[in-house]
């Protein structure tokens, strides 16, 4: 059979533990047997980003933008039990943070669907993705707690010299205070990424905020998006989607009664919170996707989830596992569409198809990793481990190539 040729390599980003090896397993079997796979390989394992001083990270994150697609693999986030486990120089940031830093991107969360593991919401048909900014808000605020009465203000110096300044309470006793911030730059970038994502993806957008209470911050928010919105509407009219601004409140209440098929733009905190109902609802953080795309158009795709690690070392001491690679195999769908997308290459971008087709369809026989069996309804299930959950999805795939 002839190999599916690229024209542009992709950013490949190695990771770390168990999702290390799925990544090998994933490769040699099923991409490398179809695909003339042109990478440029950075290894993000914790060793190498520990040997380059973390210098790995950052060529890749440079690497991504030059090229514009990208796929990584979960990586270890060092903690200080990590820093002797792997005997660290350095509790080395997460590579996630320092990619988003340089791409200044935003990350969208999509979950995939299967027949027999059925939504808890009921009504959810289509996948809900959650855009949520990344930066600021209570993720970068300062915080005090005081002792005694007084005043709390909140003053802002500006270079010229200028003051403004408000009070924020008087206080006759004790209090907790808290000061956050964002800047106009970032949710420009933020929104910009969700108009772009809304037409990549040929979804509505819809952004919720509480700014009828925070009337200067959320209302920033709003102002800001509504502005940039300006740049695609044409774009969002001419593909039939729709961008729309309502409360989180009434956000919430549309979302539950909805049947899904759109992307939720949600603030930093609304996000994180959000996200985890949203895909524990879907059912599994095994089936959850994620994409970091930047203003610019610049794609980096991964699994939701992290390494795995207490299936790592079951699978060190030589025991069975049943990780589930189904997050891990669309990251490779997805940049390689992606991929195929940009240099006008039909063959990668079928191939991609067919893959998650193959995928899906191994899944709708019943065969799949434990994690699936627990959550399957209505069909006869066949637990398998990794490996054969990959070789039934191979021999799927080459039915479909013939
Ligand atoms: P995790 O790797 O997502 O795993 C948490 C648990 O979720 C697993 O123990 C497993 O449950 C279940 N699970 C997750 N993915 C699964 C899959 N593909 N198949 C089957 N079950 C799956 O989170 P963690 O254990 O908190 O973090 C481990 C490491 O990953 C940490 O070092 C963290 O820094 C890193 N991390 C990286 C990223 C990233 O690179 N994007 C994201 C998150 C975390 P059972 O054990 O019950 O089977
Ligand atoms: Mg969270």
């Amino acid at each position: 059979m002839e190999k599916i040729q690229m024209t542009t390599p992709l950013v490949e980003m190695d990771g770390d533990e168990m999702t290390r090896i799925l990544w090998r397993m994933i490769k040699d079997e099923l991409i490398l047997p179809f695909v003339a796979l042109k990478t440029e390989y950075y290894d993000l394992g914790l060793p190498e980003r520990d040997r380059t001083a973390d210098a790995v990270t950052v060529a890749a994150a440079e690497a991504n933008k030059r090229y514009g697609v990208a796929v990584k693999c979960a990586t270890i986030t060092p903690n200080v039990q990590r820093m002797s486990e792997y005997s660290l120089h350095q509790m080395w940031k997460s590579p996630n943070a320092t990619i988003r830093a340089i791409l200044d991107g935003t990350v969208f969360r999509a979950p995939i669907l299967i027949d027999c593991v059925k939504p808890v919401v009921r009504t959810w048909e289509k996948p809900i993705t959650i855009a949520r900014h990344a930066y600021g808000d209570v993720y970068k605020a300062v915080e005090l707690r005081t002792t005694e009465p007084g005043v709390a203000t909140l003053r802002f110096q500006g270079q010229s010299g200028q003051v403004s300044e408000v009070e924020v309470q008087q206080l006759n006793g004790p209090a907790v205070l808290q000061g956050m911030h964002n800047r106009e730059s970032s949710i420009r970038s933020f929104a910009r990424s969700c108009f772009q994502y809304a037409i990549d993806t040929r979804q509505d957008l819809w952004f919720s905020t509480k700014d009828t209470i925070s009337k200067v911050y959320d209302g920033a928010f709003k102002e800001i998006f509504e502005q940039e919105y300006q740049a695609y509407a044409a774009q969002f009219a001419q593909l039939g989607i729709e961008y729309f601004y309502t409360l989180i409140d009434d956000a919430v209440a549309r979302v539950i009664r909805s049947k899904g098929g759109f992307i939720w733009a949600c603030k930093n905190y609304d996000g994180d919170v959000m996200s985890d109902m949203v895909s524990t609802a879907f059912g599994s953080l095994a089936m959850m996707t994620s994409v970091l795309v930047s203003p610019d158009g610049c794609y980096e795709y991964e699994a939701a989830h992290g390494t795995v690690t207490r299936h790592y070392y079951r699978h060190l001491r030589g025991e069975e596992t049943s990780t589930n690679p189904m997050a891990t195999i669309f990251a490779w769908t997805g940049a390689l569409r992606k991929r195929g997308e940009l240099d006008g290459n039909e063959a990668l971008c079928a191939f991609a198809g067919q893959l998650e087709q193959a995928c899906l369809e191994t899944l709708q026989r019943g065969v799949m990793t434990r994690d699936l069996c627990h959550l399957a309804e209505g069909i006869e299930t066949t637990p398998v481990n990794t490996a054969g959950f990959i070789a039934a999805v191979r021999a799927c795939l080459e039915q479909k190539i013939g």
